[in-house]
């Protein structure tokens, strides 16, 4: 078994296209998940790939817009996103970033890493969504864009070819006034599964009425979940007169297992919802 940890990301790709090679970041996920006897693949390290770590903002002008996406390196770290100077919609993924396993945990992982990890309870998946993310994926046929929602097809499946790396998560500018918050619940505070998180994103106009929603549930289906019909009914709304209802939970398809039982975590996630929509209301100037 070989290990590469090639510095430029051409070489990487150059030796990601003739094999199969095991892509490793941080490793969090990747080496507690070996099986007995180990990778049945050499390794490929992204880390030391330059400039696939860090949080730029892409120029908006090439596109015709005021203002550009802002692009996180693949390989950046929670840790970097906690401390990154990012505006307020950006919140609910400080938060999540914050509570991914713990300190040591937050400085290995990566965003990337979480995201092709494709695990229902992933943490940065419902903040990502509602801030209508799109994974970048590179080789050497090319770059593609994927929206998150599409890029996740089930429990640890995603959409990324063998030849693929994700380079980048970009985040389309959203309203200037847009506020975030992020809720996880489990059985501790740190170091733990989620049993239901919820992410959300809420603008308000001059009346303190909400015009702008993106509300995402996450570890109560087998991807996490956006909730158009309850982004929908926020419209209009002030934070404080906000109610859920399980019609609004109709995407959620939530399992029983050992954490909580299906019926539990919908009871939970509506009282979560509201919480995480009346914190983002609060952040809202
Ligand atoms: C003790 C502990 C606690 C944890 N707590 C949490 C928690 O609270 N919340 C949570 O969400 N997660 C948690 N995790 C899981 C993990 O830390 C995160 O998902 C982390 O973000 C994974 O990032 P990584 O860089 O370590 O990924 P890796 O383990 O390196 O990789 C994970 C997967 O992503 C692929 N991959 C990585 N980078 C790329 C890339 N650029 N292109 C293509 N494929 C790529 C790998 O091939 C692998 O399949 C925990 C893990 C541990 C060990």
């Amino acid at each position: 078994m070989d290990y590469y940890a090639p510095t430029a990301l051409d070489d990487a790709l150059d030796l990601l296209a003739p094999q199969p090679l095991d892509v490793v970041a941080g490793g969090t996920d990747f080496f507690p998940a070996l099986p007995v006897g180990g990778a049945k693949h050499s390794l490929l390290d992204v880390t030391r790939i330059e400039g696939l770590r860090g949080i730029s903002q892409d120029r908006g002008q090439d596109r015709g817009q005021d203002r550009g996406c802002v692009r996180i390196g693949a390989a950046t770290r929670w840790s970097d996103i906690v401390h990154a100077d990012l505006p307020a919609c950006f919140d609910g993924l400080k938060q999540a970033a914050r509570q991914v396993g713990s300190l040591q945990i937050q400085n290995a992982g990566t965003i990337a890493g979480n995201i092709c990890n494709a695990s229902p309870a992933a943490d940065g998946v419902p903040p990502l969504l509602t801030l209508d993310a799109q994974v970048e994926l590179t080789s050497k046929r090319g770059v593609r864009t994927l929206p998150l929602g599409r890029f996740l097809t089930g429990v640890r499946q995603t959409l990324r070819a063998g030849d693929e790396l994700v380079t980048a998560i970009l985040v389309p500018p959203m309203p200037a006034q847009a506020c975030a918050a992020f809720d996880k619940l489990g059985s501790r505070s740190y170091l733990v599964i989620s049993i239901t998180m919820t992410a959300a994103v809420i603008g308000c106009d001059a009346e303190g009425r909400i015009d702008f929603a993106r509300v995402a549930v996450g570890a109560c289906s087998a991807v996490a979940q956006r909730l158009p019909a309850l982004e929908a009914d926020l419209l209009g709304r002030r934070p404080a007169d906000i109610a859920v209802s399980r019609e609004h939970l109709a995407p959620l398809s939530p399992i029983t297992d050992v954490r909580g039982s299906a019926e539990f975590r919908l009871d939970v996630v509506a009282e979560q919802c509201l919480r995480t929509l009346h914190k983002a209301g609060q952040a809202d100037g």
